[in-house]
């Protein structure tokens, strides 16, 4: 075990993909002498126990937190601010506070200000995940190679951000601090509006009554498959992305539709050359995407 990084217990609130999967790291390698679990429902801390993620599981959040040194909030963002309320007296002081929420200024908006003094909050989003569920759907390899982005208010501590710096880095993923309304936005256009897109050409062609479900399923294409694996997202979690990134979400939905009536134009008025050259340009974003993976 690193002496660095070491923590003595983690309480992970939550424990579904993201948080299953950091309890996995955490005891494959060893950075923490105890996992202590709350979740919302028995039923889901049965499966964690038994997966064998945790030392103990509770059902009230204030056993859960007491005496822990790092809390990891894993839990769809519109449930941070309650959960922060009923916590907050219990923890413990030099205790590192973060979560992994999709969204970042919301989630400082609504946990910030209820942390006691002495409490160190970092927040931090690991940019992975896969569209399933659950403490059953996470693996420690699930960050590896993926970016973290750490998004510390400006007041946040040195060392406790170094501590979740470090952290992320031995879960495997490449670390990145930024500021938490440029990562809002972002994530908004890389993120947030491709699965919007998804929800809807699948909801779409779900309605067009000239095509049947059944034949959605059947011909389903390539590309078609790939915006129904993405609109499979747990539906809670995207609920609360898009109700706390409205404005991002909107501008960049704003900029979207105009460049969609653009190609509708050059489409109606047989423009190949517009449709061309934006073809053009965007194989080579994915020829660089591709490349920047690879290194
Ligand atoms: P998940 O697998 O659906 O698990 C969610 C966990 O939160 C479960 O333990 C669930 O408890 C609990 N929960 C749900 N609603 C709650 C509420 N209202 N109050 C208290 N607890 C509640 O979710 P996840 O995919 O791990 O996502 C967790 C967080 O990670 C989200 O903020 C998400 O934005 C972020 N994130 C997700 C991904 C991804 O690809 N999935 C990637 C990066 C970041 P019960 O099971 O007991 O109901």
């Amino acid at each position: 075990m690193s002496d660095n990084i070491a923590f003595e217990r983690i309480a992970l609130i939550g424990i579904g993909l993201i948080n299953s999967s950091i309890a996995r790291f955490v005891k494959k390698y060893k950075l923490a002498h105890e996992i202590v679990i709350y979740s919302r429902r028995e039923s889901t801390l049965n499966k964690a126990m038994e997966l064998g993620l945790a030392e103990r599981a509770e059902t009230d959040i204030c056993s859960a937190v007491n005496g822990a040194d790092l809390v990891i909030l894993g839990v769809p963002v519109g449930a941070n601010l309650k959960l922060a309320q009923e916590m907050a007296p219990s923890l413990k002081v030099g205790a590192i506070v973060t979560d992994v929420g999709s969204v970042k200024a919301a989630v400082i908006r609504d946990i910030k200000p209820h942390l006691p003094s002495g409490v160190h909050f970092v927040p931090a989003h690991p940019v992975a995940g896969t569209e399933h569920s659950g403490p059953e759907a996470g693996f420690a390899e699930l960050f590896s190679g993926h970016w973290c982005i750490v998004t510390p208010p400006v007041d946040c501590d040195a060392g406790a951000i170094q501590k979740i710096v470090e952290f992320w880095k031995l879960a495997g993923s490449k670390v990145e601090v930024m500021d938490a309304t440029h990562h809002d936005k972002v994530l908004a256009i890389t993120s947030h509006l491709p699965h919007l897109i998804a929800y809807n050409i699948v909801g779409t062609a779900a309605d067009i009554e000239a095509v049947t479900e059944k034949e959605v399923v059947k011909y389903a294409a390539g590309g078609f498959q790939d915006f129904t694996r993405i609109a499979a997202s747990d539906p809670e979690m995207w609920r609360d992305i898009f109700l706390n990134n409205q404005e991002a979400v909107l501008e960049m939905l704003g900029r979207f539709t105009e460049d969609m009536a653009a190609l509708q134009k050059a489409i109606r008025w047989g423009d190949g050359e517009a449709l061309e050259a934006l073809f053009s340009r965007t194989r080579k974003i994915r020829r660089d995407v591709v490349k920047a993976k690879q290194t």
